[in-house]
Order: structure tokens, then sequence, then C-alpha cells
């Protein structure tokens, strides 16, 4: 059996085409379904539905072979034990820090509130700057309306939150794009079958692309 790990919504949207490209589709729809575990047309191929946090968690303890994880994710996880041998070019967007239209710059310690707390104390540190992270599970926006932060940093698409919020973009800290994710003994064990996969689905990111 191969397991693969994803998360609803725009991952599962975008990676279900290129699934469907390998000759790999769900058998129930799994935005509708109620269950975790969705076998596929290909009977020794499955599907778990995980929070997109989640995904790098049972693909590195092998719960799950492969998943499909934001590039996000895995700069707040620490992909080192995982392989991540293709990009998926999808659900692309920006991690960037955003803070009040025209607000100055804070004289002290920058307080900065996301969810990326590791991407966050990486990005300040390789700058030298002293901040205070404050961890947040969502709704960033509000923090620096409210003054719990001065900044945030998050995922950004159109920018339309962060406007609707009086927020800005300000630094780009990555490009993002989903990622293929391989679990380390699996792409040993199961070399020619996952090696197999990662090539039709490279295939379908460049025909998508095309
Ligand atoms: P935006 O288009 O910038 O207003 O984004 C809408 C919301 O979706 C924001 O709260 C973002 O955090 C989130 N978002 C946008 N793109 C992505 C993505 N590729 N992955 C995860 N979250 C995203």
């Amino acid at each position: 059996m191969l397991t693969i790990a994803l998360s609803k919504g725009r991952i599962l949207d975008d990676t279900l085409p290129l699934l469907a490209a390998a000759g790999i589709e769900p058998t129930e729809n799994p935005e509708k379904s109620r269950k975790l575990i969705i076998p596929t047309t290909q009977e020794d191929v499955q599907l778990l539905i995980v929070r997109a946090t989640d995904v790098p968690t049972y693909v590195e303890h092998g719960a799950a072979d492969l998943g499909v994880a934001g590039k996000d994710v895995l700069m707040e996880y620490g992909s080192q034990g995982l392989y991540e041998p293709l990009d998926l070019k999808i659900a692309n967007c920006k991690l960037m820090t955003a803070g009040k239209v025209g607000a100055p710059e804070p004289k002290g310690r920058l307080r900065v509130a996301t969810k990326f707390v590791n991407v966050a104390k990486r990005y300040y540190a390789e700058q030298g700057r002293q901040v205070e992270v404050i961890k947040l599970y969502g709704s960033m926006e509000l923090a620096p309306l409210v003054g719990l932060a001065d900044k945030i940093i998050d995922v950004v698409d159109t920018g339309n939150t962060l406007r609707a919020n009086g927020l800005e973009p300000q630094e780009l800290i990555a490009t993002i794009s989903s990622r293929l994710i391989v679990n380390k003994a699996s792409m040993k064990m199961q070399h020619g079958r996952i090696q197999a996969l990662i090539d039709t689905l490279r295939e379908a990111v460049e025909r998508h692309r095309a």
C-alpha cells in the first residue's frame, strides 16, 4: 500500500488533477466525505486527509509514504527529516511581513504575531534584529489593529485580506508553492514505484504549466 497525506482545500483541489494524471483518483469526494482514509482507483494507493500542518508529521514518521505540503508549512516544520523531490507549483503565494498602513517602525523591540514562530525567529535572527514573537493560531491580521503586535508574518495571495484590515504587505520572506514530500525509508524500500510516481507527477506539473 502507498499512502499519500493531503489536506483539504486549496492543496487538495490542485493536487487531485495531478494525481489523476498518474491514474490515481479517489473513489469518493474527499471534500465531502467524513472518511479520513480514502481509497483510490488504484487498489494499492490510499489518501489520508489531515490538517495542512500535520502533513510533514505523518510523512516523517512513515504513517504516510508521501504527502503534499506548502513550503510555508515545511519551512516552519523543518524538512531535514523528509525528501522534497518535486515542486508541484500549486497553491502559490508569498510569505510576508505586514503592518499597519503608514505606521512608523517601532523604536524598541519589534513585536511580531504569527503562526510561523520558527520562520519568524530565523528571519529576524538573520537580520540581527531583536524581536518578541507572539504565537497565534489564526486571524493574524487582528494583532496590529488591537496593539497585540507591530507586525505579522503570514501567507499572502492577492493581499485583499491585509488591505481589508488596514494592513500592507512589507518584506518578502519567501515565495511559496506546494511540494511533494516523501518519507526517507519509503523512498528506499519502494524506490521504483515512488520514483515512477514522481516522474509522472513532474510531467503533469509541466503540462499543467505549459
Ligand atoms: P489573500 O488573497 O491575500 O487575501 O489571501 C486570503 C487568505 O488566504 C489569507 O488569509 C491567506 O493567509 C490565505 N492564503 C492565500 N494563499 C494561500 C496559500 N497558497 N496557502 C495557504 N493560505 C493561503
